[in-house]
């Protein structure tokens, strides 16, 4: 049997974790090509072993791969979609690991020819660094690989892609773009906005040469997640507008009931606190439970 080709477009943090986690499987190692608009990061991918080679245009990277990776900020998976529609393999599989899919699922149902399939995916796993350098092997050992067939996807084209998930150490999940799309912008897109107005509430304030001595852990925690890359996290704010509206929505009310609760100096307040204590207690521990 011909060894298979898998194909990674964007070799930065997700991208380069791919490549890396690949070499490492036990059986049936692909050959893996690589692409990436940088050419430093193409390089560097080279050089750590993330990829076996790297091409210096899309169509010639993913010609001959039986499954391509997109790996890059959503908006540019537009694009790409577009650019590799001619040179892919009849029969061949493409998947991507965007943080939102129904945008996603919609360009690659204007794009691709019949008889290539699309599985969307998103690992639930990933850090604040972005780029090649903070690509790690081990990177989605335990976490949630979302999957997210296109309707006309075989289930063999879905097989393969959830395959892939395993490959990399993640348990695949099948879901629906749509309800995809509304629960990450809860866990994942809404926590970035609040790290993000966090920011800037206390950092433009004018106390914060001061303030900022004394914020430590749960400062540094609370925020962590506005050191995100700002390309991927507009991308992913803009293909999930609805959706995070939604959630800040609800946030506001929550806070501004909050607000109440403390002007009221009312018993209530702490009955709300042990509340939030309980419910983020019995979640960590489920989540420590599956990492
Ligand atoms: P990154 O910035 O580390 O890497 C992106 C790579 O794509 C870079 O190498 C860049 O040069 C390349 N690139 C950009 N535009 C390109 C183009 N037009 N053609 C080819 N290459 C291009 O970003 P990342 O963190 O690896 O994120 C990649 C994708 O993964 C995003 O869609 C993001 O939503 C998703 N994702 C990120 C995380 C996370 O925690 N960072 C987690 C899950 C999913």
């Amino acid at each position: 049997m011909e060894r298979r080709i898998v194909a990674i477009a964007g070799l930065g943090l997700i991208g380069g974790s791919i490549g890396l986690a690949l070499r490492n499987i036990r059986a049936d190692v692909p050959e893996v090509v690589g692409y990436s608009r940088s050419r430093e990061s193409a390089q560097k991918a080279l050089d750590c072993g993330a990829v076996d080679r790297i091409e210096a245009s899309l169509s010639a990277a993913v010609r001959d791969a039986d499954l391509v990776v997109l790996a890059t900020p959503i908006l540019a998976i537009k694009d790409i979609l577009s650019e590799i529609a001619p040179c892919l393999l009849p029969g061949s599989v493409v998947t991507d690991v965007g943080s939102t899919k129904a945008a996603i699922l919609e360009w690659a149902r204007q794009h691709l020819p019949g008889g290539v399939y699309f599985v969307g995916g998103h690992p639930m796993a990933g850090k604040e660094k972005s780029g090649i350098d903070a690509a790690e092997s081990t990177l989605f050992h335990g976490c949630t690989y979302c999957i997210v067939p296109a309707a006309d996807a075989s289930q063999p084209a879905i097989d393969l892609v959830a395959g892939l998930a395993r490959d990399l150490g993640g348990n695949p999940l099948l879901i629906s773009a749509e309800a995809h799309d509304y629960l990450v912008a809860g866990i994942s897109h809404l926590p970035y906005a609040l790290a993000s107005a966090l920011v800037m509430t206390t950092m433009e304030n004018p106390s914060w040469a001061e303030m900022s001595g004394l914020a430590a852990s749960g400062f540094r925690d609370a925020s962590r997640l506005a050191s995100q890359h700002p390309v991927m996290t507009r991308d992913i704010c803009l293909t999930n507008r609805d959706n995070l509206v939604s959630w800040i929505d609800d946030f506001t009310k929550e806070l501004n009931r909050f607000r109440d609760l403390l002007i009221r100096d009312s018993d209530e307040l702490e009955e709300r606190l042990a509340l939030v204590r309980r419910l983020h207690q019995e979640w960590a521990q489920r989540y420590e439970e599956r990492s």
